[in-house]
């Protein structure tokens, strides 16, 4: 029998847990490629195809009036909201991460609140020497990059703005949520066929990768890449050369200070967090409290749902949250464990002893500043909290913490300068007071809802127009009627 390194041996290991998954997903009657037996339409195994197709899908939207369009994302709205049970379900079960009661209400607030064609509007501009309009065109073939976290409710979400702007999408999904992506991709074109629209309009892959993203990205056919993922493929898609949108990480903080409605607070802050076990971008990722009221608002969080760890505890879960790994520069670096992303909050207590029900949905610990919980984005229901003296030192630690990425902020106070204060400081795309993370994308606050959220590249709460060019057409002296 030949002798295996331990690289080896975790490799074959890794190898057959996939090849296990694989087989659980087609027992579940879904794959990349199909769904209880049904063909996805628009799923390709070669990127060169897959954009070729997209491409006649764009043709084929150009044709149409804006009118044929709107009555797509109409049944695409119809479709969702019929189907958000189901891409829910394959969404937990495909990834493992998640909670399906809060992915159906993701994909319900993306048919109700994502803009259609009446987000595209017209400029004209009339003076002594005529008319000049000024019209949002489309790109053509748009690439998109999704995430594992809001797999379909991203897929779908996209393709309605896209659509709207008049585009063909070719998209590379995550791996890790393919089934549910493609899921989501097949819906659209469902919607479009049904109708009168091409049999294809948006496109994916059976199998992305890396080197497929790369096809996509450099395919003289793909006008606008638009990203959402973490900072890696955000810099990427940046550095193709290319028109790009990047939507990339974000690590909210929160800050709370004495003159807010603690109790709340507290809820709002654990509702916002556990929001699909703290998956969105957007979600509550760290708290800095003021110190005279932080065991109040521990004891509301308690309230609703917390459980509050020791510091020895925090310490046993760390290296469980957080693997170390060497980096290609040699370098030793936290990297967050895939197997505790968007997991329940009482899994991950199980990891260290804790046994607890369900009605415990977030763990919550009280952490120095430098803890790694404040420090990376942990996209799980965790939720370290800062105790801070003044306004000027949970002001200058929460914009710390949230390492440039300009992305969400949330603040509880009803004092005006200190809200006015941290919005003006931390400078991110989306800043919530006095309300649950999830109202600064449309749920429970006004406002349209996108899950791409633009920092990076400043589009902001991506819609339809985000998706457009702007052009120019003249007619010098003339057409002024007045
Ligand atoms: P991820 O960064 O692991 O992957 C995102 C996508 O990029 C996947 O499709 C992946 O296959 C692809 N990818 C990764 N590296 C690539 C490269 N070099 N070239 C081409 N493609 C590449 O993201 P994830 O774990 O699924 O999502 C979580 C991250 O995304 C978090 O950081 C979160 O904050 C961020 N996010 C941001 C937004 C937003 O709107 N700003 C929305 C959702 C998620």
């Amino acid at each position: 029998m030949a002798n295996y390194t331990e690289s080896q041996i975790r490799q074959i290991v890794a190898n057959v847990i996939k090849e296990v998954g694989a087989d659980a997903k087609k027992a579940d009657g879904y794959t990349s490629t199909s769904y209880k037996g049904r063909k996805l339409i628009g799923i390709y195994s070669d990127m060169n195809e897959a954009i070729e197709a997209a491409d006649r899908g764009y043709r084929a939207v150009r044709a149409m009036t804006v009118e044929q369009r709107e009555k797509i994302i109409t049944e695409i709205r119809r479709l969702t909201r019929e189907e958000a049970q189901i891409m829910a379900e394959i969404g937990v079960a495909e990834t493992g991460m998640g909670r399906v009661d809060h992915k159906r209400l993701k994909h319900i607030l993306v048919a109700d609140k994502t803009p259609g064609t009446e987000d595209i509007t017209s400029v004209a501009k009339t003076g002594d020497n005529g008319l000049t309009l000024i019209e949002m065109a489309p790109f053509g073939v748009v690439g998109a990059i999704t995430p594992s976290t809001n797999p379909s409710e991203t897929v779908i979400c996209n393709s309605m703005g896209m659509i709207a702007a008049g585009n063909g999408v070719v998209f590379n999904p995550h791996p890790n949520a393919i089934c549910t992506s493609n899921y989501a991709v097949d819906l659209v074109n469902r919607a479009c066929a049904a109708m009168g629209g091409p049999e294809v309009l948006v496109c994916s892959m059976d199998k992305p990768t890396l080197e497929s993203a790369a096809i996509m990205q450099s395919h003289p056919k793909v006008r606008l890449l638009v990203c959402t993922g973490g900072p890696g493929v955000v810099k990427a898609v940046l550095s193709s050369g290319k028109k790009a949108i990047g939507a990339g990480a974000g690590n909210p903080p929160v800050i709370v200070d004495d003159t807010a409605d603690i109790k709340k607070a507290g809820r709002d802050i654990i509702d916002g967090c556990t929001f699909d076990n703290n998956l969105p971008c957007i979600a509550e990722k760290e708290v800095f409290a003021f110190r005279n009221i932080a065991d109040q608002l521990i004891a509301e969080m308690k309230k609703n749902g917390a459980y509050l760890i020791t510091k020895a505890q925090a310490d046993q879960l760390l290296p469980i949250v957080l693997n170390e790994k060497t980096n290609k520069a040699g370098k030793t670096v936290k990297v967050v464990s895939r197997d505790c992303v968007g997991r329940d909050a009482d899994v991950l207590l199980a990891k260290i002893g804790i046994k607890v029900g369900k009605e415990i949905r977030c763990i919550i610990c009280e952490t120095d500043f430098n803890h790694d919980f404040v420090q990376h984005e942990l996209m799980m229901p965790i939720l370290p909290i800062v105790r801070v003296d003044n306004i000027e030192q949970a002001i200058d630690l929460a914009v710390k913490a949230e390492h440039g990425n300009r992305h969400t902020a949330h603040m509880h106070s009803k004092n005006i300068d200190h809200l006015s204060a941290f919005a003006r400081a931390v400078e991110t795309t989306i800043f919530v007071k006095n309300a649950p993370s999830y109202a600064g994308i449309g749920f429970g606050g006004e406002g349209h809802t996108t899950f791409t959220i633009a920092g990076p590249t400043g589009e902001g709460i991506t819609s339809a127009k985000s998706f457009t060019r702007q052009r120019r057409c003249v007619m010098a002296d003339s057409f002024r009627i007045i």
